[in-house]
Order: C-alpha cells, then structure tokens, then sequence
C-alpha cells in the first residue's frame, strides 16, 4: 500500500470523516491541503486550510473525498475533473486506513457492502467476533468511521460497513474477508446505472490480496452474475435456494455444505432477532465469515442466540391489546420494505416519506398481507397511484396521527408496522428521528393502555 509520508494529499469536505483523515495524514507525516466549502468547516483545520479550487494539483498524491461530497454538484465536480486533468487519484478514508495498517498490531478486517443488510450484518458480525473472545471495532459506514476507530491488540478484527459511495472512491483497500450481501437498484442517483452501481460493489473483491476470503450472496441476479465473474474462488451463501458448495438456509436451518456435507448448523427460527429470508442471508454472510477468520460452527451460532438486533430494522417496540408495533423506520427503499411485509402476515402499514425508487410498483407482489396503508409525506399520491385499488388507504398527518389511526383499526394478531420504502427527509432529520418518532408514539399508547 502507498504511505502518504512527505507526499502532498488533498481532502476535500471537512465533516467527521474529513477531519479524520487530515488528522491521520497529518499524523503520518503527509503535507494535507485541506478545503470544505463551508468557512466554519475549514477553520477547524487551521493552517492545513488550502483553497483546492485554486491550488496547483501537480505533484499531488492523491485527492480524498469526503463520502458525503456530492460529485454531481458543479463545484466539487469542478474538483474531480481538476484531479483527473492532472492525473491525481481520489481516494477515500479506507486507503488512508490501509496505509496506516502496517504500522498496527497483527490484526484483520471484514468488510461488508451490498445494498441492503450492510447495518445489520456488520453488528451481527461484531457481536459474534466479540462473543467468541477476539478483540473488536465496528465502524466504517456505521458508527464511527473507519480512522476513527481505537486500534485493537494483536489479534483483532475491524469489521466495516462499506457503502458504495466510498468503494467507488476506494483505491486500495484490502480486505481479509469481503462480504457483498445483495445488489437491487439504489443510489442510482450516484452511480448513473445499474452497471456502475455493479462496478462499485466489484471493487471490494478486485482490490483483496490473493488468498483472502470473499463471501457473495446469491439472492438476486446482479450478485449471481458477479460471482460469476470473480476470477478468485468465492463462498457462495443463499437464503431461498439450496447452494450446493456454499453456506445456505433450507426450512429455517442454516446449513454448511462448503465441505460437502450439508452440515446443519442450527435453526434459525427459534432466533428472536434471526426472522425473515432477509435476515437468513445476513446470518448466512456472517456465518461465513466466522468461518473464514477461524471461529467454531458452534460458537458462532450461540453468539447468534443472544444478537440483540438493531434498532429501526423490524424492530419490535412492544405489543398492545394482542397487536404488535413494529419499526422498520430504516426501510428507506422498495427493497428493504418489501422484505419486511413479507415477513408478516397481517400488516397495518405506516409508509411513505420522500420517494427514492422511481416507482413503487415492486411493492406489489407484497401487498396481499396488508390490510390498510396508513400514508405519510410527499409518497401518498404516488403510493396509492402505484400500488392502485389494492389495499385501502387512509391519509395521516404525522407520525402519532399514523399510529392512532392504525392503533384504532387494529385487530388482535395484526401488526403495525412503520416501513416506509421512502426516506424520512421531508418530514424528519433522518431515519432514525423517524423511528424514534413511531417509539414514542407507540410509547404513548403503551402508557394509555396501563392506566
Ligand atoms: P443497510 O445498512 O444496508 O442500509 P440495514 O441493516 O440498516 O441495511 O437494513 C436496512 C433495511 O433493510 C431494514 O429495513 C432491514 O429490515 C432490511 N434488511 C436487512 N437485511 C436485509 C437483507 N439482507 N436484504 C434485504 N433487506 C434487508
């Protein structure tokens, strides 16, 4: 891996990650120029302040962009074509990172990407490298970012969430084990088309070192066809079909056949927090890669068992008058929410919020277990539009009016569920304000139902 010692690196968009890598170029002896458009942004880095738009880009080493900078913008487009014209790279904080690991204790990384499951698959994979006694940091496009970890004693495991964004900015990351989950159309927006988008996630495995473990899932078709395409050799996992050869899950149980013997390891539906084919192909990824760092079947299946899940990712907030309420706030795509109606099987359904996809028509093989959509923001014309005389609608001003009226419909066994296939940004700061703001909600009803 290139160090960038006495080189001259650029960082452009000073948030937390930015900050991050000019204190860590800075501490590894780089000369930065640092810039953000925003003046309180810059004056955080004193004197490593530099106006990029103005600066001489020759015997430039590399630019880095922040993950948020958005490269369709004319002026940081101005930038990377700027970089281009004069041959300088761009990169992002994991090649900062990769430069920096020589100079760690022994250690390894597991990084997760796909477009859905990233979260949850790499808390997952957390908690069983915890569980199973190894040193560990989770960061990346979760939590902290990647150079602001604690650096782990010998013998430890960095597990990353890795968005396409900063893949497609990555140079030189090398995984010890590379993990792509699923691929369907997100952040097209970004990456132009589904190709590009594709390419993005291919990176992760063009960029290992012989040897190293690579883990893609094999659910959907982009993902099948990639593995196809990766010269080293794969472990494949699957949550529908059987995959001979690979890590798959057939009736609820998680089976091992990578050895050829169709080994069951456990069941997967006496899991709490395990439920949903979605949620298979998470436990599939992550049993896979216990795998390959070493762990034992059966360890890796109790730290399974006590996974507490994560917040806003079908999360079950509680249960009133025989109906339970739960929060898929993070469900910000047709994608994730259908996995979540296809996990239940009689939904009072809160969605809407600002669209992404371009249709919501993929919602509605979906449906047929949905008894009323209770419809929130600037989706509602377009969900019932795409979505036709399907379900009955009923328009909600807010969260706490969405829950009250789903709350009032309600019959025992049914489920309440926030999963908005939107994203909260027309009515909320993000995802999780949103579910914070169904919690508190059903919080309330909670409390009625007490007195
Ligand atoms: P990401 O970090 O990739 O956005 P999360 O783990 O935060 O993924 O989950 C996002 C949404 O997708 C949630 O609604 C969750 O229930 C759903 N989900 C989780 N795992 C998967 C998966 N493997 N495939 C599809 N959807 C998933």
């Amino acid at each position: 891996a290139p160090t960038y010692k006495d080189k001259i690196v650029g960082v452009f968009g000073l948030a937390r990650t930015g900050i991050a890598a000019v204190d860590a170029l800075a501490a590894s002896g780089a000369h930065v120029l640092a810039w953000d458009d925003t003046v309180e942004r810059r004056d955080q880095v004193g004197s490593f302040a530099k106006d990029l738009y103005r600066a001489d880009f020759t015997g430039m080493s590399a630019l880095m962009l922040a993950p948020g900078v958005p490269l369709t913008h004319p002026k940081p487009h101005a930038l990377v074509e700027k970089a281009k014209a004069a041959g300088v790279p761009l990169i992002s904080d994991f090649d900062i990172f990769q430069a920096a690991r020589e100079s760690l204790p022994a250690h390894r990384t597991v990084a997760i990407t796909g477009t859905n499951g990233k979260s949850t698959t790499t808390a997952l994979i957390g908690h069983m490298v915890a569980s199973c006694g190894l040193p560990v940091a989770i960061g990346g496009n979760i939590g902290r970012g990647v150079l602001s970890l604690d650096p782990l004693e010998e013998g430890g495991v960095y597990v990353l969430e890795m968005s396409s964004f900063q893949l497609g900015l990555t140079q030189n990351f090398q995984a010890d084990v590379a993990i792509l989950l699923n691929l369907t159309p997100d952040h097209l927006d970004r990456h132009g088309d589904m190709a590009g988008y594709t390419a993005a996630k291919k990176r992760l495995f063009d960029m290992q070192a012989k040897g190293a473990a690579a883990i893609v899932g094999q659910d959907d078709a982009a993902t099948t066809d990639m593995a196809a395409a990766l010269a080293a050799p794969i472990v494949r996992i699957a949550s529908t079909n059987e995959m001979p050869g690979g890590v798959y899950v057939a009736d609820g149980k998680l089976v091992d056949d990578t050895g050829g013997d169709q080994k069951i390891v456990g069941d997967l539906t006496s899991l709490p927090t395990m439920k949903g084919a979605h949620n298979w192909q998470n436990a599939a990824a992550a049993y896979a890669a216990g795998r390959a760092l070493g762990l034992a079947a059966r360890d890796i299946f109790e730290a399974f068992k006590s996974f507490p899940g994560l917040a806003h990712r079908q999360e079950l907030i509680g249960e009133v008058d025989g109906v339970r309420y739960v929060n898929d706030s993070k469900a910000t795509n047709v994608d994730a929410a259908s996995r979540a109606l296809a996990s239940y099987r009689s939904i009072r359904w809160i969605v809407g919020g600002r669209p992404k996809d371009k249709s919501f028509a993929g919602l509605l093989p979906f449906v047929g277990s949905v008894k009323t959509a209770y419809l929130l923001g600037e989706a509602a014309d377009a969900l019932v539009h795409d979505l036709g005389e399907t379900i009955p609608y009923v328009d909600c001003r807010d969260m706490a009016d969405a829950v009250q009226k789903a709350a009032a419909d309600a019959e025992p066994g049914d489920v309440v569920l926030l999963s908005p296939a939107c994203t909260a940004f027309d009515q909320f700061t993000d995802f999780e304000a949103r579910g914070e703001a169904f919690r508190l909600a059903v919080h309330a009803l909670m409390q009625g139902d007490a007195k």
